[in-house]
């Protein structure tokens, strides 16, 4: 059975305070109740160093929210790989739609990335999903496939094994309209079996799916249900403790 995982993606807010007491929510959360979940948060880049030591030794783990594939050197207003270790970060979210709808992202610029992320040994929450014109055309596997391809084109199966896929329709981002049950299921088995003819059967079943689009706790339990959606990728509703704990803890209940 594979673990789930319920990572928070703070997106451009919270305040260093705000963003250190909500990350003390979460860590003492996690310490008491230690819910056979993995929990990450991923703040803004200048909140890494405070929001990791508020975190502790609570086992919630550190995430950033992009990198550039390069070595340190002349990227102006760019975060080298190392710069992340070095903040303790675990994982970056690479790929994600703002990051490809508003700073030009492609599917090729993101396999670099993903590459020298997984080559620095940090963890990937590669994203992918349709828009909603692409779904309304029936274009939803396609779109999928090709994100997949590109983003993870030159990933070996030893690096593929530290890669989480987040599946986000872009419909459903921050727009509080989530996939349902049934549309969540189909796209994540579809990414599954996509892996499988990718990598092998064995290594497509231990790769997580995390869903990712408007999760909020009164809808986490039906999604999380579903046999191949493997935890959240929580924007909005990361961003209150009383909300995402309760995603946590559907998740933890669900994983029994
Ligand atoms: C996200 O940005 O990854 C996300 C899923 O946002 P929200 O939960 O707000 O839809």
């Amino acid at each position: 059975m594979r673990r789930p995982f319920v990572a928070g993606n703070w997106k451009m807010n919270t305040t260093r305070s705000s963003g250190v007491a909500l990350a003390k929510s979460v860590a003492d959360a996690v310490r008491t109740t230690r819910p056979a979940v993995d929990v990450a948060l991923c703040p803004p880049f200048p909140y890494l160093i405070p929001v990791g030591e508020a975190l502790g030794d609570s086992g919630v783990w550190l995430g950033a929210q992009n990198a550039y594939h390069a070595a340190p050197g002349a990227f102006t207003g760019e975060i080298a790989l190392p710069m992340l270790q070095e903040c303790g970060c675990q994982w970056v979210i690479l790929g994600h739609s703002e990051r490809r709808q508003f700073f030009g992202e492609t599917d090729a610029t993101i396999n670099q990335k993903v590459q020298a992320t997984l080559a620095a040994n940090l963890g990937v929450i590669f994203c992918v999903g349709e828009l909603l014109a692409e779904r309304q055309s029936n274009q939803t596997e396609k779109v999928l496939e090709t994100q997949m391809a590109g983003g993870l084109a030159g990933v070996s199966p030893a690096a593929a094994a530290h890669l989480v896929i987040a599946y986000e329709p872009v419909w459903a981002i921050g727009t509080g309209v989530t996939a349902s049950p049934e549309q969540a299921e189909a796209a994540h088995a579809f990414l599954r079996r996509w892996l499988a003819g990718r990598f092998d059967s064995g290594l497509a079943e231990t790769i997580r799916i995390q869903y990712g689009g408007s999760v909020k706790p009164d809808n986490a339990r039906e999604l999380l249900s579903q046999p191949n959606v493997d935890g959240a990728l929580v924007g909005g509703a990361s961003l209150k403790a009383e909300q995402f704990l309760p995603i946590i803890a559907a998740a933890a209940e669900l994983s029994r």
